[in-house]
């Protein structure tokens, strides 16, 4: 084990109230690519970049292909927790860790059997119908043909926040609450570019901020450990 993998176990071994905020690069070793990416999902089969197609006044104004684009690019049913998610679910069990914080809408977490996962962003198995709230499972919006009805003909949409929609401010609340009380925050797989969740990481008051990315951050000079390595093989050497 090298140097600052010895120092990331240390630093977990005295931990008593981890926090975990994590983002796209999470997600992307369980084959999940990050849409914001340039090698990511954007390819010539849409007109519009997936920052357009995935923002509120699109879905109103082009439904149908707001459904298409979401169900070819942001579904993925069979993708399965990896070691960062595992190792994270693990170190919750031990009761070290009191929450994962992330951007993510994949529900890995949850598949990896955490608790207390905040998601930022909403989940992609939640889904409802605009004009009566009923809720409805992923396979109702990955099996429709074109935009998927309710059985009142709203339509049904995922639980997810779309461009130029809010945050859930009670789930920010609670996010706060947890930077707040953390003695560790490790951050991974996000460069801490998207607003307001990446904000979030002003709050964390504790010893030891560390964060796993491959490329800089703009909040690397505040970090007690930075490792520039795949957070699935980090995490998993070292829980
Ligand atoms: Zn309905």
């Amino acid at each position: 084990m090298n140097d600052t993998l010895l120092q990331l176990k240390t630093i977990i071994q005295n931990a008593s109230n981890i926090v975990f905020f994590g983002g796209a690069g999470v997600s992307t070793e369980s084959g999940i690519p990050d849409f914001r990416s340039v090698d990511g999902l954007y390819n010539t089969k849409y007109e519009h970049p997936p920052e357009v197609i995935l923002s509120r006044s699109f879905f109103d104004e082009h439904t149908g292909e707001f459904f298409r684009f979401y169900r070819e690019k942001m579904l993925y049913p069979d993708a399965k927790p990896n070691k960062a998610h595992i190792a994270l679910a693990a170190l919750e069990q031990q009761g070290k860790l009191k929450a994962v914080i992330t951007q993510n809408i994949d529900g890995l977490h949850t598949a990896a059997g955490s608790v207390n996962v905040l998601e930022l962003h909403g989940s992609v198995y939640r889904n409802y119908c605009m004009s009566c709230n009923k809720t409805y499972p992923m396979e109702t919006i990955a099996q429709a043909k074109d935009v998927p009805r309710c059985s009142c003909d709203g339509i049904v949409r995922p639980d997810v926040v779309l461009y130029e929609e809010g945050l859930d401010q009670k789930l920010m609340q609670t996010a706060v609450r947890a930077m707040l009380d953390a003695d560790v925050l490790i951050v991974g797989g996000t460069s801490l570019n998207v607003q307001p969740a990446a904000g979030l990481i002003r709050y964390f008051g504790g010893g030891n901020l560390v964060l796993i990315n491959k490329s800089e951050t703009s909040y690397d000079k505040y970090a007690n450990l930075i490792i520039r390595d795949k957070i699935g093989e980090t995490l998993g050497a070292v829980v």
